[in-house]
């Protein structure tokens, strides 16, 4: 069975604490392993858990904060220290090419991997990869963000007692997966006669914005999402001044958007006790409700279950 889950390297937002690194999450998905926003300390991070760097296949940037990119000089010069051999995408802000350029070459290394540099132009990019496509939304935030998810499509799955009922075996299965009938002794037989739908499996990683559309888009549907909760609502005129979300705000998103699994995750290093952001979401949202931890590992939830008809 494929593997889907997400390990949390880092959790604080702009100051690390001693329980909380800078950001930091690597998205395990069948053949992906996509780090995301590596923060200051997430090569360390790395050894913590079972992900090395050889591992990693992409590399998603929401914006070109510290906090959100200082990871970046020391994790790519270890791809190389390691010598990497497939090549590493990389996806940021087009905007912030700069920036990149810079973090990519802060100091004087041996570059022998290979990294396939492809910022987001526009608002909705879509990237196809093997195991779905991964899409980037403008978020709200003093400069350009973006967040992204990663969406299977649907499918369905056969079921071997229909087929056998038809004598339905070998490269006739994949004939009728990819048509969608199979003509036999002058009957017709459909794909949906003989499988179940199966729904694909959405995540969303949104960092930094204050409410925006964007927001919505990513978190739709979202088998699980990984949210950024800056604040309480005690401070939620700050929170909107500068870009951010409450813990209510992030759950209401979920609530709204049909959420199945919420990480709330970026905590100000102003509020010691994260039982508070478990407190307030869950007046907002009563799907599954995580407050990360550093080093912890969340797995995407049992694919759902196709309605009826
Ligand atoms: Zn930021």
């Amino acid at each position: 069975m494929s593997m889907r889950e997400l390990v949390v390297l880092g959790t604080a937002s702009q100051a690390p604490t001693r329980r909380r690194n800078h950001n930091g999450y690597v998205l395990r998905w069948d053949d992906e392993v996509i780090l995301f926003d590596p923060g200051e300390g997430s090569q360390r991070q790395l050894l913590h858990t079972t992900v090395t760097a050889t591992d990693l296949t992409r590399i998603c940037v929401t914006h070109f904060h510290g906090d959100h990119c200082l990871g970046l000089p020391g994790t790519i010069q270890r791809l190389s220290l390691d010598r990497v051999t497939h090549p590493v995408a990389v996806h940021f802000p087009a905007g912030g090419a700069e920036y990149f350029a810079r973090l990519r070459h802060a100091t004087s290394f041996y570059e022998t991997a290979e990294l396939r540099v492809e910022p987001i132009e526009a608002d909705g990019q879509r990237i196809t990869l093997g195991c779905g496509t991964l899409e980037a939304r403008r978020l709200r935030h003093p400069i350009e963000t973006y967040g992204y998810r990663l969406i299977e499509p649907d499918g369905c799955r056969m079921l071997p007692e229909k087929l056998a009922a038809y004598g339905i075996a070998g490269p006739a299965v994949g004939e009728l997966i990819r048509v969608g009938h199979l003509d036999l002794d002058g009957r017709r037989v459909t794909r949906d006669e003989v499988s179940v739908p199966r729904p694909g499996q959405r995540f969303a990683f949104v960092m930094d914005t204050g409410l925006c559309d964007g927001v919505y888009a990513l978190a739709e549907h979202a088998d699980l999402l990984v949210i950024e909760s800056t604040f309480l609502e005690s401070e939620a005129a700050l929170a909107a001044e500068v870009g951010h979300l409450t813990a209510a705000q992030a759950a209401r998103v979920a609530t709204e958007s049909g959420v199945r699994r919420l990480l709330l995750t970026h905590f100000s290093q102003r509020y010691p006790d994260p039982r508070r952001f478990h407190d307030e979401a869950r007046a907002h949202f009563d799907g599954d409700l995580i407050i990360a931890e550093d080093l912890t590992t969340v797995q995407l939830p049992p694919r759902r279950v196709a309605s009826a008809g």
